[in-house]
């Protein structure tokens, strides 16, 4: 089976916020994220495609974890076993009206809200730790 390897950011705004996307293809909600680059680090491709799709810059706090999941490929049909490394991240700047054409929608949404608009399960189980670990639990 091929394996891609992507990294991406579960971050927060002073206010408690967190930053949700909207995929332009599949109209699903998820974290900003996207494909680690050869010879580049998780945590920098996380912090880049945060800045490139969310257009939000941001800084790492530590690891969450990982998301993994198999999905067919919409052109070759063949299973794709996809990781996703996911950091919680604190905002520094930038506006998320600037954000890729590849995302659909951009919000800031109470956590709350944003673990009943996440599509994916276990989307919501690493938002659900991202706060334990904020609100100093874990
Ligand atoms: P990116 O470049 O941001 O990684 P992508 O669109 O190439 O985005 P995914 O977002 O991983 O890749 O989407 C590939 C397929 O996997 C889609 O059908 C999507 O609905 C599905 N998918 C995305 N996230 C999850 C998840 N957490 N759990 C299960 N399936 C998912």
């Amino acid at each position: 089976m091929n394996r891609e390897f992507s990294a991406g950011g579960i971050v927060f705004n002073q206010a408690g916020k967190v930053l949700l996307t909207q995929s332009s293809s599949k109209l699903t909600w998820g974290f900003p994220k996207g494909n680690i680059e050869k010879g580049e680090k998780g945590a920098d491709a996380a912090l880049r495609e945060v800045r490139e799709e969310a257009g939000v810059v941001a800084e790492i706090v530590q690891k969450i974890g990982d998301s993994k999941y198999v999905y067919t490929h919409p052109e070759s049909k063949e299973k794709v076993f996809k990781i996703v490394a996911l950091f919680l991240m604190d905002y520094i700047s930038g506006d998320i009206v600037d954000h890729d054409w590849e995302v659909e929608e951009v919000v800031w949404l109470e956590p709350e809200q944003a673990l009943k608009q996440l599509s994916f399960s276990q989307d919501k189980t690493l938002l659900k730790k991202a706060l334990e670990i904020k609100s100093g639990a874990k």
